[in-house]
């Protein structure tokens, strides 16, 4: 019989760090995972680079319906100390942007220290193994293609539906139904944009064009890169948005990103008159972009004939543009699923099931989902290792 202290479902970032922690505290551990390979996500990420953590990791940077449920967790396992590890292993990484830290070479070399530190601490990692059932009855019995495997406690740390190409399986979701865990909506997150055919008919000369922008919807705003698509938006502004965005909304786009539009036009107006719309515009977008939101305005001319009246309006295209997005591309692209396992019915400190005594659920499956920037993998490592903690 294969009998363990703990089983882990997902060999994804969360589950790997957990089965280290729990392993080290001499734990017996088996790890289970359909995929062939573990921390495939981890290899794909920040363009092979992996967004490893972000150096400013704070609640309001998390959506959940308990944003303060994940405070426990990211408090007593840091950014720092996920730092302190890949230094201790020689892993050199940088700064890009908004506190975003990534390899100086590769993802697979996060990959690859998590699977040499799993077989060091005795790690049983059985992959390519389908689950078959999983119930409980002495202890967790999970069947699977390759046998039965029981333990005392099972971690599910499957992740998202996000890219199921990948690997992504609504397994851990399915699990929590079962034992009777309440699961909050889940949707696409971190996700393009679509428009619908009209709009699309207007933009789709635009598509690679890209921009700085400011994307905001209600109260939530972000600056970052905004690119036309083919089908609609993405680059990180939209991608942030979109955890925000619900169908029938509109976001607003401002392309003057705090730039006074309005006064730089009438300046302009009074030093070079003689400029064509298109060019004055040119000066602060991309040509197209240009083309496309003059033509939305139906203004035309020299920039010496417009009156007030007419630069405002387009100031106000430019800086105040309101699209009402189709839907988004959906879970083939989404980089993370928002909602989930509803951590009203988890302990914040263990990620054990209130109701469940031995079932901890972890990572991505729970309802927390980070911003973009290296705030979903600082999730799993820290709900990972606090579980780990308490195995
Ligand atoms: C393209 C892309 C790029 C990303 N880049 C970044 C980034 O740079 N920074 C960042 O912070 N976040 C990034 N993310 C998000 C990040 O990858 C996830 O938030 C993170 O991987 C979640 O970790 P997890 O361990 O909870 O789940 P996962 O990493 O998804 O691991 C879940 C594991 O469970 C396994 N599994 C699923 N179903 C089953 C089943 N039925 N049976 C057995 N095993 C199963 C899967 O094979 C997988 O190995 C990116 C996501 C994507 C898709």
């Amino acid at each position: 019989m294969n009998k363990s202290d703990v089983i882990i479902l997902g060999a994804g970032a969360a589950g790997m760090f957990c089965a280290i922690e729990a392993a080290r505290r001499g734990r017996r551990v088996t790890l289970i995972d359909h995929a062939r390979r573990a921390g495939e996500k981890i290899r794909i990420s920040g363009g092979g680079r992996c967004n490893f953590t972000n150096r400013t990791v704070a609640p309001e940077r998390f959506l959940s319906e308990n944003p303060r449920f994940a405070l426990s967790a990211l408090s007593r396992f840091t950014p720092a100390h996920f730092i302190e590890r890949l230094d201790q292993a020689g892993i050199t990484w940088h700064e890009k942007t908004l506190g975003q830290l990534f390899c100086d070479g590769s993802a697979s070399q996060i990959v690859a220290l998590l699977t040499r530190q799993m077989a060091d601490a005795g790690v049983n990692v059985q992959l390519g193994t389908s689950v078959q059932s999983v119930t409980k009855g002495e202890c967790y019995l999970v069947e699977t293609d390759r046998g039965p495997f029981h333990a005392e406690r099972l971690v599910v740390a499957t992740g998202g539906k996000s890219i199921p190409k990948m690997g992504a399986t609504g397994l851990g979701y399915q699990i929590a139904q079962d034992f009777g865990l309440t699961l909050t909506p889940t949707r696409p997150a971190l996700v393009p944009l679509t428009f619908a055919e009209d709009l699309l008919a207007e933009t789709r000369t635009l598509a690679g064009v890209a921009v700085k922008a400011r994307v905001s919807h209600g109260t939530t705003g972000f600056v970052e890169g905004l690119l036309f698509t083919h089908r609609g938006l993405s680059g990180p502004s939209i991608l942030q948005i979109s955890s925000y965005w619900r169908e029938g909304d509109e976001i607003t786009v401002d392309l003057a990103t705090g730039r006074d539009i309005l006064a730089d036009l009438k300046t302009l107006r009074t030093t070079e008159g003689r400029l064509s719309l298109q060019r004055a515009l040119g000066r602060f977008l991309p040509d197209k972009l240009a083309a496309l939101l003059l033509s939305r305005t139906g203004a035309t001319g020299r920039l010496a004939d417009q009156p007030n009246a007419r630069l405002e309006a387009l100031a106000r295209q430019i800086s105040t543009w309101r699209i009402r997005p189709i839907g988004s591309e959906g879970y083939r692209t989404a980089e993370v699923t928002l909602g989930g396992v509803d951590t009203d019915t988890l302990d914040a400190r263990t990620f054990e099931a209130r109701t469940q005594p031995g079932l901890h659920f972890i990572g991505e499956v729970v309802d927390v989902t980070g911003w973009l920037g290296g705030y979903n993998f600082q999730w799993a490592w820290s709900s990972g290792w606090a579980a780990g903690q308490a195995l």
